[in-house]
């Protein structure tokens, strides 16, 4: 098991759907499922067979810069279980992105790809700040997390 202060406890578990994602995330690229149908192109998030615009089942995987705003978050507060407790003060962040403000992640602002998931600080967290995707791997996925674009 990696550091105990980044391990996320929850790994993610790829399907068939979102493996591609996680493919990306290991090369370091945010990657959105996109219709890959002519006058279509709609992003779609999470990764489904099917667009919900234009029903068609062809899809490609844009690349995105990595930027985006806070839409919302939460900073966890005690009583946590014991090994979240460990980890407290940590954050998670709804992410909307910049290229499709529709479109919302939900990860872990730090301030660096490898750092601490307690390493930003609660009181700097803010609504509507920029945000870029750095990656990190743990527990065998590599996962976008999220650092302040003005630290
Ligand atoms: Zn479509």
């Amino acid at each position: 098991m990696a550091d105990e202060k980044t391990a996320p406890l929850l790994t993610p578990v790829p399907d068939d759907d979102g493996a591609p994602f996680w493919d990306y995330a290991a090369r370091g690229e945010l990657r959105i499922q996109a219709c890959a149908a002519p006058g279509c192109g709609e992003l779609r998030f999470p990764p489904r067979p099917c667009c919900p615009h234009c029903q068609s089942f062809d899809s490609t995987w844009r690349r995105m810069s990595g930027k985006g705003r806070i839409w919302s978050y939460v900073v966890p507060h005690p009583p946590l279980l014991p090994a979240y407790a460990a980890l407290a003060p940590y954050n998670a962040i709804i992410v909307e992105l910049a290229e499709a403000p529709r479109i919302r992640l939900v990860g872990n602002l730090v301030t660096s790809a490898d750092a601490p998931l307690d390493s930003a600080d609660p009181a700097r967290i803010r609504i509507g700040a920029r945000v870029q995707a750095v990656f990190t791997e743990t527990g065998g996925v590599t996962v976008p997390r999220w650092v302040l674009e003005r630290p």
